[in-house]
């Protein structure tokens, strides 16, 4: 692409500026790419049914099980829903969808963080308003 135009804005900041609003665009790339999701974990659980004379209840008491449960919380609560064998991979991408999400999520907020702080810094500092003046004069540097 013939980029002629050398803006006056190509100044070290605005350099990575750019390559922050790209990696910030693949990101949101990714992130529209994810799957469906659900948050939360599969456990395997074991249990009694309650019926007197059933295995469950005697002594030594054998449980019923395992079976998978699929645990999250809500509103601060531990809700469990029980999970049918096959339906257990289903879970499982979907709870790895959630967590690729929350990754990637984390990601941009850091991205966004620093993208953010460069451009107040580049606002706030007056040697740099679109690079008009040659600059360096007031500012010490070593090596020239
Ligand atoms: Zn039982």
């Amino acid at each position: 692409m013939p980029r002629s135009t050398r803006r006056p804005a190509d100044v070290p900041g605005a350099l990575a500026l750019r390559r922050d609003r790209d990696r910030y665009a693949a990101l949101q790339r990714a992130i529209g790419a994810v799957g469906f999701f659900r948050r939360g974990t599969l456990v395997r659980v074991y249990g009694r049914c309650g019926k007197p004379g059933c295995r469950c209840a005697a002594d030594p008491p054998r449980l019923h099980g395992p079976y998978v449960q699929w645990t999250r919380k809500v509103a601060g609560k531990t809700v469990s829903v029980r999970v049918r064998p096959a339906q257990v991979r289903l879970f499982q991408e979907w709870i790895r969808n959630a967590r690729r999400l929350d990754r990637l999520i984390a990601r941009l907020q850091q991205l966004s963080l620093r993208a953010t702080e460069r451009i107040l810094r580049q606002q706030s500092d007056p040697q740099r308003p679109a690079g008009r003046r040659p600059g360096r004069s007031s500012r010490p540097r070593r090596g020239g």
